[in-house]
């Protein structure tokens, strides 16, 4: 409940909102329990079940413009305003940590637009 509440229900990564989706969100070990990560507070992140699927263990990504392995999204270390934009329902990077993240964990797919419209009907998107 302190990892949902820190996260203000929104998964960490993509900023999805819980309240519409059926599915419960994942608890995440940000640094993956196969590279050593722990289950602290500090490791764990509130995680839509989609993000955590196609994060799997990985901690580095490929940047799509440059093609080089970068950090993934950290939600702990990294500020999500710094790496992140919105451009109408498309989320955009400002880095190439957030472009390989949101390459990487698909966070433009078709889904994921609709979600965000049907979010938008219920105040909760933009994120705030
Ligand atoms: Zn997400």
């Amino acid at each position: 409940l302190a990892i949902q509440n820190r996260a203000n229900h929104r998964c960490e990564y993509c900023r999805m909102h819980q309240s519409l989706q059926g599915a419960t969100f994942h608890i995440e070990h940000i640094v993956p329990k196969s590279r050593g990560g722990l289950s602290t507070l500090e490791n764990l992140a509130w995680c839509f079940p989609s993000c955590n699927l196609h994060k799997a263990d990985r901690s580095d990504v490929v940047d799509p413009d440059s093609k080089n392995l970068v950090p993934i999204f950290h939600p702990r270390r990294d500020e999500w305003k710094d790496h992140f934009r919105w451009n109408g329902y498309q989320l955009r990077g400002r880095t190439p940590s957030g472009r390989a993240t949101i390459l990487a964990l698909k966070l433009n797919n078709d889904r994921r637009i609709l979600i965000r419209r049907a979010e938008e009907r219920f105040d909760v998107f933009p994120p705030a």
